[in-house]
């Protein structure tokens, strides 16, 4: 797995968030902060997300199992 073919996964759960209507009130959720957490031994991407219109905040989350083999910290340099 490159960069770039991190950087692809990533910008595709944008795609993903930016298609997510806000369950309160329809608007757009546009990402505030992401990191990288381990659940039960398996990397996922946490998008932290807030509605532009309402200010409802939702939390998303994506699996990332490559992140393991290619090692966290690539993705944490790209990230910062
Ligand atoms: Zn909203």
């Amino acid at each position: 797995m490159t960069i770039r073919d991190i950087m692809k996964y990533i910008e595709s759960e944008f795609y993903v968030i930016n298609d997510t209507p806000c369950e309160v009130c329809g608007g757009e959720y546009a990402a505030e902060d992401v990191n990288i957490d381990i659940i039960d031994g398996v990397p996922y991407d946490v998008c932290d997300c807030i509605c532009s219109s309402c200010g409802h905040e939702k939390t998303f989350e994506f699996c990332a199992p490559f992140i393991a083999e290619d090692g966290l910290k690539k993705v944490k340099n790209i990230l910062n």
